[in-house]
């Protein structure tokens, strides 16, 4: 059942078992589009499955189950993936309601045709006839409530994926060793620069958020927890030095 291009855990000599093409780093086929690994595990359905073009809101989809997704499962958090749940639904209201909206518009276009035939054929007094007019037209109300709750439902999917993105953002720089620049976080999300710019400035009001300007002008971003990690790994050398300048500092008069 190759079309479903389904895996799970990365092989070990690197090589994809269902064509035998060599995975990439992240664990991809480049030959059958397979997936390998938990990176790539569905917060839908929870199976390890590529995510492929043709989510909501221009957003990935999984290949199985087509529940939105992010490109990769690192940095998924339950944050990240109630968000995404919350994406689905929407979409699935989203469109719900634009069917709903299409078959009442239809429904209404089907009786007003029926009326102006019953009104040439029969020629009823003139309230009758605006009764039936009106009749016929009130599905239109409907399709035009059903459009609104659609349009509504969309911008809460985008909404929900941006959450989704954000808390991922957040999740990736809280376990990171070290601060990352917009270009190390998005590779670690496997996005472009440009969304991890506007993650972060997604973000930007987030209170454990930490930037700073390194010596070298590059701007890094961290979090509390992601800096008391840092602070905690001291290898030997910097060790004795952090030892030596706190004693230096206490022996300042
Ligand atoms: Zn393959
Ligand atoms: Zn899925």
């Amino acid at each position: 059942m190759t079309a479903l291009r389904l895996a799970g855990s990365l092989p070990e000599d690197g090589v994809c078992r269902v064509c035998g093409e060599g995975l990439d780093g992240l664990g991809r086929c480049a030959g059958c589009g397979a997936v390998y690994g938990a990176a790539h595990r569905c917060p839908h359905c929870n199976v390890v499955a590529a995510a492929e073009p043709g989510g909501p809101d221009g957003a990935l989809r999984c290949r199985l189950c087509g529940g939105p997704r992010l490109p990769s499962a690192v940095g998924e958090t339950p944050g990240v993936k109630a968000a995404l749940q919350k994406a689905r639904r929407s979409s699935w209201q989203a469109r719900w309601a634009l069917v709903t909206g299409a078959a009442l518009a239809g429904l209404s276009l089907v009786a007003l045709v029926a009326s102006a035939v019953i009104i040439g054929v029969f020629a009823p007094s003139l309230l009758v006839s605006l009764g039936l007019l009106a009749t016929s037209a009130l599905p239109l109300a409907g399709a035009w409530k059903s459009r609104a709750s659609a349009t509504q439902a969309k911008a809460a999917t985008a909404e929900a994926l941006r959450e989704a993105w954000a808390a991922a953002a957040i999740a990736v720089l809280r376990a990171s060793s070290h601060e990352l620049s917009a270009r190390e976080l998005a590779e670690r999300l496997h996005t472009d620069e440009d969304n991890a710019e506007r993650l972060l400035t997604d973000i930007a009001a987030t209170p454990e958020l930490r930037t700073r300007v390194t010596d070298e002008g590059e701007l890094v971003f961290s979090t509390h927890q992601g800096r008391a990690r840092v602070a905690e790994p001291l290898d030997d050398d910097e060790a004795t030095l952090e030892a030596e300048a706190s004693s230096a500092r206490r022996a300042r008069p």
